[in-house]
């Protein structure tokens, strides 16, 4: 029995168990995904712990994408994130990946979209953010990061090329751009929206990281304005493909994986 899982705290409303068992059950992999919450202070430990434990394969949320850094191989494209979210114990040291960029690439793709030559507005500063501004800007979209707290903005834009920044009064920018990513966590378990639904047009492309729930009142504002819409149980979706691909060399069960990631933000919502 192999064993993959997550590390983050907290863990407890991880969608990712079913997602990953049900892609084990397809390619006949005899293994288990399990949740791990170390405290803040033992990311060492917990490293070296499932090292020692013959643990396959980490996934990494908050608060220890940036922490786990120091104690595996980041591959380049993690090193220059700065966050890693996918570790793979098979090799000495362990290899850190960051599958959030291919998560947000591979849901735009997913829906046709090319990315060369567009402009895109990035909602929000923090890890998301970061992923999506970076996977916009390598496809070779131009970027405009707005904020809240405007030096996190500032900040975000000096590392991806070409961005630039600002408060998250520069959001009106949507209105000509051909991209919108909502990268906070405003709409998660509410009916806010980060942006007026003024600044919305059939033009735009719409992709909400929220995925709880999956349709949130942003996304539903999109389709009445005739935007393209992309939910974020897409980006979810894709940061596993892209993890069980790197963990077990195989093409992954993405069909069965959006199945069983989907019935399960379902089941959420019907209690
Ligand atoms: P994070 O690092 O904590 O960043 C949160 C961002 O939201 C910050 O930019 C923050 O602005 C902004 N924000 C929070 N409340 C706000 C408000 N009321 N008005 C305006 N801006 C506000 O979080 P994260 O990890 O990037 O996650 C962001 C969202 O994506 C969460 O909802 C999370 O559930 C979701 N998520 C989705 C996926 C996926 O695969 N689809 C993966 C991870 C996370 P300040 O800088 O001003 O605080």
């Amino acid at each position: 029995m192999d064993v993959y899982g997550l590390i983050g705290n907290p863990v407890t409303h991880s969608r990712s168990p079913p997602m990953h068992e049900a892609a084990y059950d397809a390619r006949d992999i005899t293994a288990r995904y399990v949740t791990f919450e170390p405290s803040k202070d033992a990311v060492e430990a917990a490293i070296d712990g499932a090292a020692a434990l013959d643990i396959k394969g980490l996934n990494v949320t908050i608060p220890f994408k940036q922490a786990v850094m120091e104690y595996i191989d980041p591959d380049p494209l993690a090193g220059r994130i700065g966050a890693v979210n996918t570790i793979d114990f098979e090799t000495e040291p362990p290899t850190g990946y960051n599958t959030d960029i291919d998560g947000v690439q591979r849901a735009f793709d997913h829906h046709d979209i090319e990315l060369n030559g567009t402009e895109a507005v990035v909602i929000g500063a923090g890890g998301v953010a970061r992923a999506a501004a970076f996977a916009l800007s390598d496809a070779g979209a131009s970027i405009h990061i707005a904020n809240r707290t405007e030096p996190k903005a500032t900040q975000l834009a000096q590392a991806v090329p070409g961005a630039t920044a600002g408060g998250l009064q520069t959001r009106d920018r949507v209105e000509s751009a051909d991209i919108l990513i909502n990268a906070t966590s405003v709409g998660m378990e509410s009916t806010e929206t980060p942006v007026p639904q003024t600044h919305l047009h059939p033009n735009l492309v719409v992709f909400d990281a929220v995925y709880t729930p999956v349709e949130t009142t942003l996304l539903q504002q999109a389709e009445a304005a005739g935007a393209t819409t992309i939910d974020g149980a897409w980006m979810l979706l894709f940061q596993g493909v892209t993890a069980f691909e790197h963990w077990t060399g195989e093409a992954a069960p993405v069909e069965v994986m959006n199945a069983a990631l989907r019935e399960t933000l379902w089941d959420r919502l019907r209690g």
